[in-house]
């Protein structure tokens, strides 16, 4: 085998195939050049998903005909001046964008410096130079990309239809402008203009104001303001609520120093600051800006410089975990709104055929009665009427109830100015109805208990105490061996939870002592639950990292039940203790607790606005 040197447009090839994956890839270079020549406008345009066409026209600093031609080698940089990896304060500084495109494309530059008179115009067709020609433009860069891949034909068999390569680049452009709020962006494609963001300030209204155009309304509505600064390093943003959550990660935007950044290690404590509040398959919306000193982070990890690498680990995943914690804590008991939106939107308003007494009669009911019925006591069942709510309509006979059913002032006034407002009544016995100042609200209450008892739960594990409750009689609980196994290997653990039990002959423990919270449990559910899941760990797993699980699963079993009759005054402690509790506004796997919805919606609903 004879070895020999590689020629410089295999080189660039070889480079092109990892720093340009497809058309967003070349998008993504062009526009980051553009960003670091101080351009305060980048138009980027597109043919046919980028594959025979797309250009980045900027306004920035230009490039002299020297310049243009220096541009173009490998390895040709201005943003490396003190020749320090440690010290990069742009986005590029591997200065084989250019060259790469160029040996796979029939790549055109043009430019102007600023201050100077004349364009120059360069071309590369599949890694050959052309020379460089003078041309009339104005001060800044315009790059254009024809036939991508057209000289690596293997690559071009990748692209995938247009509109897959589209979205590709539209992600990876809302990336980019998140963080470079002070730059107007626009893309078009076919001739549609897809994006057009204006500049605006760098200081934090400029920057809420990008997040919005990009990441929607629904987004700056429902998230809270992420802050914090802490050796050398500062965290700014916002966490979504939890009850806004998608099925992908998405929506989670993460940028170190202004680059947007796909990092498994800044994505992972995302994901464990939310962990309490969504179920393991749902994501939230978060776009987070941590800011450290260049030294503290590597940004050479890969080729199109999406990883980073930090010196202290440690302390980055703490802070983020830390502060999106913290302002989730700050959010309270809110819930989002788009949980009333989903909801509203599900209660459409009947056609109007419906109402039409021909086409549906209601058996028992005679249209025009003067003498209606004694109406049902609505607040207390009695056994005539059992279970209100759930007999299907036509299945009894019934009287159109009098205004007088709900004659009873049953909300009380001064409890309606609380978020949660007053209490109305109980339905399905599942739902608690309450009246606050502006609407309705409808609060699951199996849910929304079993969220404070897991609140209060950790809360008192944290401090080192937790209330418990000797039983009278300790209950024998017999269990399969492998479920006894793991019990008795954790029993300390166990009672610092509050669950005191003890191995009891062979195939059984015995439960002495249980957390206050549970008192009217079945323990023998309680503790096949616990054992079912402490064995999905390995032994070696403290119980410590399993709070959340553990906690859950007793949680779960320490709530009130749906079909448990509520009385008004336990109805009302239930909203209080919600409004008093940091993250009531959503049960552990992040499904809403509760739904306000806004009278003025309710109105629109039935067509009074
Ligand atoms: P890098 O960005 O890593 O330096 P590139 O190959 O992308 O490498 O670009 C090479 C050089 O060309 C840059 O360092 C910069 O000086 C110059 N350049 C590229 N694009 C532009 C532009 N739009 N405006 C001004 N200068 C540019
Ligand atoms: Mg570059």
């Amino acid at each position: 085998m004879t070895i020999k040197l590689l020629s410089p447009n295999l080189v660039n090839q070889i480079a092109a195939g990892e720093v340009l994956e497809r058309p967003a890839s070349a998008v993504k270079e062009l526009v980051e050049n553009s960003i670091d020549a101080g351009a305060t406008h980048v138009d980027v345009v597109m043919r046919d998903g980028g594959r025979t066409f797309l250009s980045v026209t900027d306004n920035g600093c230009g490039m002299t005909q020297a310049e243009l031609e220096l541009a173009v080698q490998r390895h040709a940089t201005s943003k490396l001046p003190d020749n320090d990896l440690w010290n990069i304060n742009t986005l590029g500084f591997r200065g084989e964008a250019l060259p790469s495109i160029g040996s796979v494309s029939r790549l055109t530059l043009t430019s102007q410096k600023q201050h100077a008179e004349e364009a120059w115009s360069l071309l590369i067709e599949g890694g050959q130079q052309h020379t460089s020609e003078p041309t009339a433009f104005r001060p800044g860069t315009r790059i254009e990309v024809r036939d991508l891949f057209y000289a690596t034909p293997a690559r071009l068999k990748f692209l995938k239809m247009p509109a897959t390569e589209i979205q590709h680049t539209l992600d990876m452009l809302n990336r980019l402008s998140m963080a470079t709020p002070q730059v107007g962006i626009s893309l078009s494609h076919d001739g549609k203009t897809l994006i057009d963001y204006v500049a605006q300030t760098t200081n934090h209204t400029g920057q809420l104001e990008r997040l919005k155009e990009v990441m929607g309304r629904e987004f700056a509505d429902n998230s809270c303001v992420v802050e914090s600064e802490r050796d050398g390093l500062k965290l700014s943003g916002y966490a979504g609520l939890p009850t806004l959550n998608r099925g992908t990660g998405s929506h989670m935007y993460v940028f170190v120093n202004g680059r947007p950044v796909k990092d498994k290690l800044l994505n992972s404590a995302v994901r464990a600051a939310y962990k309490d509040f969504l179920a393991k398959d749902r994501f939230p919306f978060v776009s987070l800006f941590l800011d450290c000193p260049p030294e503290a982070v590597d940004v050479n990890v890969h080729p199109t410089k999406s990883e980073v690498r930090f010196r202290d680990t440690g302390s980055v995943r703490g802070m983020i975990v830390g502060s999106i914690k913290h302002a989730l804590n700050q959010a309270g008991h809110r819930a989002s709104t788009t949980v009333a939106q989903e909801a509203l939107g599900a209660m459409s308003a009947p056609a109007p055929a419906y109402y039409q007494p021909s086409l549906k009669p209601i058996p028992g009911y005679t249209y025009g009665a003067t003498n209606p019925a004694p109406a049902p006591n609505f607040h207390e069942p009695s056994s005539a009427t059992p279970n209100y709510g759930s007999v299907a309509p036509g299945s009894m006979d019934f009287e159109l109830p009098s205004a007088k059913t709900f004659d009873t002032p049953v909300a009380d006034t001064q409890q309606t100015s609380y978020p949660l407002g007053a209490p109305c009544a109980q339905v399905h016995e599942t739902y608690i109805v309450a009246q606050n100042e502006d609407g309705i609200v409808i609060v699951d209450q199996h849910a929304a208990h079993e969220r404070l008892v897991y609140e209060e739960m950790k809360r008192s594990l944290q401090a080192g105490h937790v209330q418990t409750q000797p039983l009278l009689i300790p209950e024998v609980v017999e269990l399969p061996t492998h479920q006894l196994q793991v019990l008795t290997s954790k029993l300390d653990d166990l009672a610092s939870f509050g669950l005191v039990l003890e191995p009891f002959g062979n195939g059984a423990v015995l439960v002495r002592e249980i957390p206050c919270f549970l008192e009217d449990t079945n323990y023998r559910q309680l503790v096949t639950d616990v054992a079912d899941e402490l064995s999905e760990y390995d032994a070696s797993t403290s119980l410590k990292d399993k709070i959340h699980e553990v906690c859950s699963t007793m949680a779960c079993h320490g709530s009130i039940r749906s079909g448990k009759k509520m009385t008004p005054p336990e109805m009302s402690a239930l909203l209080r203790q919600m409004e008093a509790t940091p993250h009531s506004g959503q049960c552990n796997h992040g499904r809403p607790t509760y739904v306000d919805l806004k009278l003025k919606d309710i109105e629109k609903l039935f067509g009074r606005r």
